[in-house]
């Protein structure tokens, strides 16, 4: 009987290890793997003609999310869209590494309130410190020291930009090691300043050098495309742009309801982006930007980068990416257009990092010069980040 007692208590302490193996190891790699899904498994073939003007040009994306799924992007991965090996082989130059704080459950673009989280279970799950658990704050500020100790790993294979300075000399470089990639940190929803305007300069010190208001809910500095309210910019929220101004951080409208990006639009004096964005004229749902939305956002110099996943472009290819990519050039010009992939966004893409040159080749296929496929695909990113990032 007794011994029979202690088989038994043995056998519940097994499943109960087992059970947080599956919790802490399987189960985060498999949430990545069904949310973060590639439609088409690579390799990828493109014409002669598109590899090689893609392998001539400055490749950059605007908007990425591999942060959040604990990889070790300095190793290839074998799920997900990003890594540094995935980004070399696309060719990729440079790549902003968002911050995801917090995503309500049953997330969707109509409407969402802030009282569930998915990203705690997450963050316990893949053993992030304790001190992310409860503070959205620590949880950004713990994402950018891991890409920090990754570049410190990565040998100057992969560097962190954070100054005009900093992108002139890895372009520099670059001409003579074409395999290197640079990092620029970034933050989906200002959720992370817990309320306190003040901490912009926290996340700055920390890395950070772009922020959105808003992400899938309204917070205490404005309202989401996706909010209960849907509002604008609030005082705390004014106050957070002029710091950011201050600082030359860069204002992503990207999620931000329609009120709150004509608040921004009316207060800043600097370029905006919208990181990752699809447009209503190619694709009309409450995710994507109208015409007058896109004008706007052209008068003060901004960049509006086309994602790749099925809300944005209505379609699954980089034929529905290029025809957005088209709609906006013809309507606010080639020098407004960025990609803005949303890989590793909890959304599944047409291909991952290393087929990038599909895009190249469907810019093609829409009729752009080689020199505006060159914009398109980063050089307008390289040259808005050298005129606006800081010293
Ligand atoms: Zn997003």
């Amino acid at each position: 009987m007794r011994r029979a007692v202690k088989i038994g208590l043995w056998v519940v302490a097994l499943l109960a290890v087992a059970g947080l193996g599956i919790f802490f190891f399987v189960l985060p790699a498999q949430v990545e793997a069904a949310l973060n899904g590639v439609l088409q498994p690579p390799p990828y073939a493109a014409s002669r003609a598109a590899a090689d003007l893609h392998r001539s040009i400055q490749v950059a994306d605007l908007h990425a999310d591999p942060l959040l799924w604990g990889r070790d992007l300095l190793e290839r991965g074998t799920r997900g869209h990003v890594d540094i090996p995935r980004l070399d082989e696309g060719n990729v130059a440079l790549q902003v590494f968002s911050v995801v704080s917090k995503s309500p459950s049953n997330l969707n673009i109509e409407r969402n309130d802030d009282q569930s989280d998915d990203i705690t279970l997450l963050a316990i799950g893949q053993r992030w410190p304790f001190r992310t658990w409860f503070s959205l704050k620590e949880r950004a500020l713990y994402q950018s020291q891991r890409l920090h100790r990754m570049a410190a790993a990565s040998e100057n294979k992969f560097m962190l930009i954070k100054t005009k300075r900093d992108l002139a000399r890895f372009m520099q470089r670059r001409k003579a090691e074409p395999g290197i990639v640079a990092g620029l940190l970034a933050i989906e929803g200002a959720q992370v300043l817990e309320g306190d305007p003040a901490n912009v300069d926290v996340l700055f010190d920390a890395g950070f050098r772009m922020m959105s208001v808003a992400h899938f809910f309204d917070n205490e500095m404005g309202g989401s495309a996706h909010g209960i309210e849907k509002g604008g910019l609030t005082e705390s929220g004014r106050e957070m742009i002029r710091r950011m101004e201050a600082r030359r951080m860069i204002v992503d409208l990207s999620h931000g309801s329609a009120t709150q990006l004509n608040d921004v639009l009316a207060m800043v004096t600097r370029p905006v982006v919208v990181s990752h964005t699809g447009v209503k004229g190619t694709c009309d749902n409450n995710r994507n930007l109208d015409d007058d939305q896109l004008r706007a956002i052209a008068a003060k110099g901004g960049l509006i980068g086309i994602g790749f996943w099925e809300t944005a472009v209505c379609g699954t290819d980089a034929t529905a990416i290029a025809r957005a990519q088209r709609y906006v050039a013809d309507l606010i010009g080639i020098d407004h257009l960025a990609l803005g992939s949303d890989f590793d966004g909890s959304v599944a893409t047409p291909f991952d990092a290393t087929g990038l040159v599909l895009v190249t080749e469907a810019l093609l296929g829409a009729g752009f010069s080689n020199g505006n496929v060159g914009k398109a695909m980063g050089g307008n990113q390289i040259r808005f980040l050298m005129e606006n990032l800081p010293d």
